[in-house]
């Protein structure tokens, strides 16, 4: 049975940075990264990849590179023994003295009457899936997408945009779209750039079984039945929690359990990405953080904290971002529903700017929504704009949130000015919106 010191299960986002980081801080370790399929697809950018913005081929994962920092084996790993630091492949069987499980997430599926006819979709990123899912897209002229989380408003955006003339039709069981993470001003801007791209959204809408023979040809909900040539389940995510539960490592809500250093509950065990556990850097409390960002964070920190704890980890603030019409929209931290839900009392402070300055150097108008509480911490907030601007506030923002600043500090704050990459500095958006809180206060 062969030893390493290390061994990574999974090679998403978690246990890529996670092998990357072990290369550079522990160049003498020998590491065994293990995952279970080989040629896949970027999942963050599938939806690009159906609009045809992005050739399949371009749409590559690295997992060769994983060579570079250890050795790659494409197995599946079966089950775990802590007690002997034992993991078991399909194929084989290796020792570690230190493990990270990141094997990340599994598509949350539909047991309704006709799920199981020929048309109906779940995410698959491996690169045939992606490809097979393209030719359906390509070839359908009635689409249906269930759920309208950012993974379904993703898809409907691009399909939208690049095919003219589909009927796509977004089904969502709540009175919410895309997770309800915005305002509900905001998501009804957002309905109607789906509007403009040829999408129909039907809220409080459950869908109670699938007709066809073979083929899925309707959908049957309790609003009525929908003609459809194509379904996309996009219901959300679950943990691949299971040879984890399996060896009796404690888990949370289906997550492996981790501590702020990312430790499992044996010796030498750690979990990193979307299959482990994560708290709110907020409130404490759990929340899901099932994306790639945070996955990469976790890979990093569960390797340097691998051979000690060396950095805590103090909590996640929710935040990301989604493209529907000619507007990007960005989220961080708790808005106005995850707010209300909570019982939290709320100011919503906006203001408005624009992404470069002067105007006449060919700027586009950016919107700030902030969220404090009764007391002016901040709490929460919103960017809407047409450019990558958009991503640079949602960072600033989510900071913020996380250092626990208030609306006097937030006021304060400090970001740099150029002219054709930053909001004017006499008109900083999310300053303005602190400021703004303060008058009103
Ligand atoms: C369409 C789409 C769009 C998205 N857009 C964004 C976005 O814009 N921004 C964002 O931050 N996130 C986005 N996400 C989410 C993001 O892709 C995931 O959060 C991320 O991939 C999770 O990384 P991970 O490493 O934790 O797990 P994964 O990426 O799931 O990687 C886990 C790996 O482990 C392997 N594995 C599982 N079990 C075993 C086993 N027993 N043995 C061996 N190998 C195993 C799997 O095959 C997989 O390769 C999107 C997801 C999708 C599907």
């Amino acid at each position: 049975m062969e030893f390493y010191d290390i061994i990574v299960v999974g090679a998403g986002p978690a246990g890529f940075n996670a092998a990357k980081a072990v290369r550079e801080l522990y160049p003498d370790k020998k590491l065994l990264v293990i995952n279970d399929r080989d040629s896949l697809q970027i999942p963050c950018s599938i939806p690009y990849v159906m609009s045809g913005k992005l050739p399949v081929k371009k749409n590559a994962y690295p997992l060769e590179k994983v060579k570079e920092f250890g050795e790659l084996l494409i197995d599946r790993v079966v089950s775990l023994e802590p007690s002997s630091l034992t993991l078991f492949t399909s194929e084989s069987k290796f020792k570690y003295e230190k493990l990270i499980i990141s094997t990340g997430w599994l598509p949350r599926r539909l047991n309704l009457e006709g799920s199981s006819l020929e048309g109906i979709y779940y995410i698959d990123t491996t690169t045939k899936g992606v490809s097979k899912l393209k030719e359906e897209v390509e070839s359908s002229d009635k689409i249906t997408l269930i759920g309208a989380g950012f993974i379904s408003l993703g898809f409907a955006d691009q399909i939208g945009k690049a095919f003219k003339g589909k009927e796509i039709t977004v089904i969502e069981a709540g009175d919410h779209i895309a997770s309800g993470v915005f305002c509900r001003d905001v998501e009804s801007e957002m309905e109607r750039e789906l509007s403009s791209c040829g999408v129909k959204v039907i809220r409080n809408c459950k869908v109670q079984a699938f007709e066809g023979e073979g083929r899925v040809r309707k959908v049957i909900t309790d609003k009525g039945e929908i003609d459809t040539s194509l379904v996309l389940v996009f219901i959300g995510f679950v943990p691949n929690s299971r040879i984890a539960v399996d060896c009796g490592l404690k888990v949370e809500r289906g997550f492996i359990k981790v501590d702020e250093y990312l430790r499992a509950s044996a010796e030498g065990i750690f979990a990193a990405g979307n299959c482990a556990s994560h708290k709110s850097a907020i409130d404490g409390d759990f929340v899901s953080g099932m994306v790639a960002s945070v996955s990469a964070r976790d890979g990093r920190l569960a390797a340097l904290n691998l051979f000690g704890a060396k950095v805590k980890d103090s909590g996640i603030v929710p935040a990301g971002i989604t493209e529907v019409g000619s507007k990007f929209y960005g989220f961080a931290g708790y808005t106005e529903r995850v707010l209300e839900r909570k019982g939290i009392d709320f100011v919503l402070s906006s203001s408005s700017s624009f992404d470069g300055y002067p105007q006449a150097i060919g700027s586009s108008p950016l919107k700030v929504n902030l969220y404090f509480d009764q007391k002016g911490l901040l709490l929460g907030g919103e960017v809407v704009g047409e450019s990558r601007g958009v991503w640079s506030l949602v960072e600033f923002i989510k900071e913020l949130i996380a250092q626990r600043r208030r609306a006097e500090e937030v006021a304060a704050s400090l970001t740099v000015a150029f002219p054709p990459q930053t909001p004017p500095p006499l008109l900083q958006p999310v300053q303005d919106a602190a400021l703004n809180f303060l008058r009103g206060s």
